[in-house]
C-alpha cells in the first residue's frame, strides 16, 4: 500500500487499502506493521498536525512545511533542502543522514487570518 501511495497515508487509509486484498485484516495488526516499518527505518512516520500521523515509504528525499494551526502541509522539494543539508555538514563537518525533514509554523492562510482578528497587524 505504501509502495502504491502517492504521499502520505494516515493508519486508516492504509487499513482501507490493504483490506481490498487482505479481507482478514485487522487494524491493531495494520498499526504494529507500520510501527515495524518506521522502526526498522523502511518507513517514515511524520506528525503532520497533532495527534495526525501519517506514514510513506522511506527513501524518497524530501521536507514539509506544516502549518501548526489548520494542519495544512506542503511538500519541500529535495533541491531546496540539498543547499542546506551541504551547507550543515560543511559547518559541522557532520554527515548527515536525514532524508525527511519537518518544519511547523503557520500557513498564509492562518497568518491572514491571526492578523485580520488581531486587527494590529493588518496587512
Ligand atoms: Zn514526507
Ligand atoms: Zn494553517
Amino acid at each position: 500500500v505504501l509502495r502504491h501511495a502517492e504521499g502520505h497515508l494516515s493508519p486508516t487509509q492504509i487499513f482501507d487499502r490493504a483490506r481490498r486484498t487482505l479481507p482478514g485484516l485487522t487494524q491493531p495488526t495494520v498499526y504494529r506493521t507500520l510501527e515495524f516499518l518506521a522502526s526498522t527505518g523502511m518507513a517514515w512516520k511524520t506528525n503532520l498536525a497533532t495527534g495526525h500521523l501519517v506514514y510513506e515509504l522511506a527513501g524518497r528525499k524530501h521536507g514539509h512545511l506544516v502549518c501548526r494551526e489548520c494542519g495544512d502541509q506542503i511538500e519541500i522539494e529535495p533541491k531546496v533542502l540539498d543547499a542546506a543539508y551541504r551547507r550543515l555538514e560543511s559547518i559541522s563537518g557532520y554527515s548527515l543522514d536525514q532524508r525527511h525533514i519537518n518544519f511547523s509554523g503557520l500557513c498564509p492562510k492562518c497568518r491572514k487570518r491571526r492578523n485580520t482578528r488581531g486587527g494590529n497587524h493588518a496587512l
